[in-house]
């Protein structure tokens, strides 16, 4: 289940070089080329899906189930002071490549990496509104 196009998927099936640190039958952990702190990895399935949407809750599960160990490497061979796990789905996202992949950050105080987090809030009723709709949708 690759896609020819999709550059993950020939970095997964060994076609294309990556600095590979973790794999398994279902993912495979790597060195992001353009990091945004040393050691920032990269964890992706290796079964094409172009957004998190689109996986199954099997192959989610078998992705992420290798999500802390990862953390716990990254934290420990970096000594970093935090980490973010980033995944970003659809181009308004920021997502730039077409496959998930779930971003493994290292942060540390007074680091160049900033979100712009503008918090709002919902007028009385509106979120209790949404929960119901959101929970009508829930497929699990
Ligand atoms: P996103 O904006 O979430 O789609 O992030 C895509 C990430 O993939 C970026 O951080 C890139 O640096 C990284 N990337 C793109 N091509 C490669 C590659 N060939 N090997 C490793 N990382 C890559
Ligand atoms: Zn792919």
């Amino acid at each position: 289940m690759k896609d020819p196009d999709c550059i993950f998927c020939r970095i997964a099936a060994g076609d294309i070089p990556a600095t590979k640190v973790f794999q398994d039958d279902a993912c495979l952990a790597f060195m992001d080329i353009g990091p945004l702190a040393e050691g920032h990895l990269l964890l992706i399935p290796k079964t094409h899906a172009e957004t998190l949407d689109k996986m199954s809750a099997d192959q989610a599960a078998a992705v992420l189930r290798h999500l802390p160990a990862l953390v716990r490497a990254v934290k420990e061979t970096t000594g970093c002071e935090g980490v973010n796990v980033l995944q970003n789905n659809g181009r308004v996202a920021h997502q730039v490549v077409p496959h998930v992949h779930f971003h493994i950050i290292p942060r540390n105080g007074g680091d160049s990496f900033h979100f712009n987090w503008p918090a709002g809030q919902y007028p009385r009723g509106r979120a209790e509104e949404l929960a119901a709709a959101i929970r009508d949708c829930l497929t699990v």
